[in-house]
């Protein structure tokens, strides 16, 4: 007797590069769901291109997760959001014509600033009377948050609890720049998200967190320096290896620099992988397709 299929959590980057990557690109990664719900995890300023080249639609996604705001993770946002504001693709309306808006995944916190860089664009809605000006629900429906953990030193809640469909994601702070907020993201494998996949967004290495969170998760997906220098803003490699070989084996390395081929062998040889545009996952096996 044949057994169900796995579920198909699979995730394909489509930039894999870091702020000034030129060969890799910036970031922005598509989440797949079994149900076929398809997510972008940020949307970098190279993301109209990207997509483009690998025939993806902005009308095929359904929603958006951003883990911070910065331009290699939301600036490709403007397009994004006017695209399916103001054109019909095949079933899916415009949302000027009542069209579903693109639903959005992020922390309140970000999910502020997300809307402080796009309003001097999108605030110009033509079909609001004069005296309206659009707001970020013009074109996104925020998902709300169904959990929450408490502030632990910056005034933002520590982490947040989403939930859309069977997208169930933990959206963690991290060190990242310091007073900004930014998330990682958790994504559950399973209904209670007893296993889950990790992005870490942006973020300085927390190897006490990781190597707690290891034994449920299947894979993890870490930006990646190797360049270290004072007030380190990433993932630094020379703590990246430090981490048990148990979280080495389980992580892929992205947001990496142009130079990655100076050290990938290096890096491989520590059990990691190295994550170039277009490589895909499969979430709950923790492999490469
Ligand atoms: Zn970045
Ligand atoms: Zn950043």
């Amino acid at each position: 007797m044949n057994s169900a299929p796995e579920p198909a959590f699979t995730l394909r980057l489509h930039g894999a590069g870091g702020a000034f990557s030129r060969r890799y690109g910036t970031t922005c990664a598509e989440l797949r769901l079994p149900d076929g719900a398809r997510w972008l995890i940020d949307c970098g300023r190279q993301a109209p291109e990207q997509l483009h080249a690998a025939g993806v639609r902005w009308h095929d996604i359904h929603g958006q997760i951003v883990t911070h705001v910065h331009g290699d993770h939301i600036y490709g946002l403007e397009e994004f959001a006017f695209s399916r504001y103001f054109y019909d693709l095949d079933a899916v309306g415009s949302i000027r014509s009542g069209g579903p808006r693109i639903l959005l995944v992020a922390h309140d916190a970000v999910r502020r600033e997300v809307w402080e860089s796009l309003a001097s664009s999108l605030r110009y809605v033509p079909d609001l009377p004069e005296t309206g000006m659009g707001t970020l629900e013009s074109y996104f429906e925020p998902v709300p948050i169904v959990a929450r953990e408490a502030p632990q030193g910056n005034p933002w809640d520590h982490a947040q609890t989403c939930v859309s469909g069977q997208l169930r994601v933990v959206l963690r702070e991290t060190v990242h720049v310091p007073g900004k907020p930014s998330t990682s993201v958790e994504i559950a494998l399973d209904r209670a998200g007893d296993r889950v996949a990790w992005w870490s967004g942006d973020s300085t290495v927390d190897a006490a967190f990781l190597t707690a969170l290891e034994p449920r998760t299947s894979v993890f997906f870490h930006d990646c320096t190797f360049v270290d220098y004072p007030g380190q803003v990433h993932g630094a490699f020379a703590q990246l290896e430090r981490l048990p070989e148990a979280v080495r084996r389980k992580m892929v390395l992205m947001h990496h620099e142009d130079d990655l081929e100076l050290h990938r062998e290096r890096a491989e040889a520590l059990g990691f992988r190295v994550a170039l545009p277009g490589d895909a996952f499969d979430l709950v096996r923790g492999v490469r397709l």
